[in-house]
């Protein structure tokens, strides 16, 4: 099955927030939580995490990576949720102390917030309007391991660069649950499949491969979808498929343009992000991602 909206999916494991960019909830004995969303949303993701934990607080958030729309919300529920640990990679953690980095998911969120104050599908007198709050990882992931969170119930941490370099993967063998978001690629609402990588493309399939050995009853991907049984396997078909065919469009389109990264950028856009109705990206969020995969490209071309 494909799940499009937010709610339960099995057993214990829920989407909540928004489908388009969810926090994931296990409320398991220990509630747990993975991605935080985008900044101004915190006080939303939060209250639909308490209609289902109750006065139950989530022991640990668990981040894939910190790019504004992942990791948003992690100093809101820090404050809501004060005991929780915010997990994150090392490279993660160092990114969170770079002030242009800072700088960056402030201004992305500030132009978030202004999109959502005019959303109809958002209630803009419950989001936040202050200013990207930046937050400390709490426990930093130095290498692969695997979080024992009760005695049945373990969470795995795989390092899957890619997208980017402070990329992780969680793995939750007692449930058969993945967590790998932009590690695996993003189906849109168009059902094309945005190939992520954004830092190194052979990595990006390196990991891409090793995820779709894992025994994965529920995948979950940063946006919209979230995908059960069958569904799951033929997504890493496909998304690998994806991959392969963009580079090959990327390489096409720089011997028409020759070589040029910018005309290539608003040919892959024509074709990749207008047609798609949404919701979607921000423009500027877009653009941003897709020079840097085609830049990637055109470097690896040399
Ligand atoms: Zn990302």
């Amino acid at each position: 099955m494909i799940l499009s909206t937010t709610g339960h999916v099995d057993r214990d494991f829920h989407v909540t927030g928004f489908a388009w960019s969810p926090t994931y909830l296990l409320d398991a004995a220990t509630p747990l939580l993975f991605e935080a969303g985008f900044y101004s949303m915190g006080p939303l993701y939060a209250r639909d995490i308490r209609k289902i934990t109750g006065t139950r607080d989530p022991s640990h958030l668990f981040l894939t990576h910190v790019h504004y729309d992942h990791c948003g919300a992690a100093a809101y529920f820090k404050k809501v949720f004060p005991g929780i640990t915010i997990c994150a990679s090392r490279r993660a953690s160092e990114i969170l102390f770079r002030p242009n980095a800072i700088e960056l998911m402030t201004s992305l969120s500030r132009n978030f917030t202004h999109l959502a104050e005019t959303s109809p599908d958002i209630e803009g007198g419950a989001i936040l309007h202050s200013p990207f709050e930046p937050f400390t990882v709490d426990r930093v992931f130095e290498h692969e391991e695997v979080v024992a969170v009760d005695p049945d119930l373990h969470v795995q941490v795989l390092f899957t660069p890619g997208h980017t370099r402070d990329m992780l993967s969680y793995y939750i063998p007692e449930r058969k649950i993945l967590i790998a978001t932009e590690s695996a690629g993003c189906r849109s609402q168009t059902g094309q499949i945005v190939s992520e990588f954004l830092v190194d493309f052979d990595a990006y399939i390196s990991s891409l491969k090793r995820l779709a050995l894992l025994d994965t009853d529920i995948f979950c991907q940063g946006h919209h979808f979230v995908y059960t049984g069958r569904d799951v396997g033929e997504f890493f078909d496909s998304s690998l498929q994806a991959a392969f065919a963009f580079r090959g469009r990327v390489m096409e389109l720089l011997t028409m343009e020759k070589d040029s990264v910018d005309r290539v950028v608003e040919r892959i856009k024509e074709e990749e992000y207008d047609p798609n109705p949404g919701p979607k990206q921000p423009e500027r969020a877009y653009l941003l991602n897709l020079k840097t995969r085609v830049a990637h490209l055109a470097r690896k071309r040399g």
